[in-house]
């Protein structure tokens, strides 16, 4: 059985396109990584691939291996940003599986002992702080 064809028109593709702002971390040939606007966690980012896809089913796997590293670089950054016991990282595929954006991404969100996470597409976050947070993993990744 065949998936559903990629939207053009979602959030992510906005973003990718310059259409919606978003508070980017960091950005190459190939990926974006930008603050989640509804963090689970302080700190809590995604890294997206600049190829459209719709989720891991349907992505090109050659498009796989650019983006793993990526999430590693901001894992640890955020890590360190955020002063994390460690770090999280969730990938949905499919509404049935709790995917609500339909351009694959990865979530990188920070944690802590014992703090259990906010709701997934929760409460919206100040853009200030967003902008805040942003700037400490950007303070990292620099260093
Ligand atoms: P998912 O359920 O994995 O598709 O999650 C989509 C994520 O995107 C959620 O955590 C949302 O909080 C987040 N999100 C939705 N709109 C935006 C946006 N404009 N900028 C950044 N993150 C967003």
């Amino acid at each position: 059985m065949s998936g559903q064809a990629y939207d053009p028109n979602n959030i992510f593709g906005k973003i990718l396109r310059g259409e919606i702002p978003c508070h980017r971390i960091y950005e190459d040939d190939d990926t974006l990584a930008f603050m989640d606007v509804m963090p689970q966690s302080p700190g809590h980012l995604l890294v997206i691939p600049k190829v459209p896809s719709r989720n891991i089913l349907d992505a090109d796997p050659a498009v796989l291996p650019k983006l793993i590293p990526v999430v590693q670089k901001l894992a640890k950054a955020a890590k360190e940003a955020f002063e994390a016991d460690g770090i999280t990282v969730i990938q949905f595929n499919e509404p049935a599986s709790g995917q609500t954006v339909y351009h694959l991404h990865f979530h990188v969100i920070p944690r802590y002992e014992g703090l259990p996470l906010k709701p997934h597409s929760g409460q919206m976050e100040d853009g200030n702080v967003l902008a805040a947070n942003a700037e400490k993993i950007i303070g990292i990744l620099g260093n």
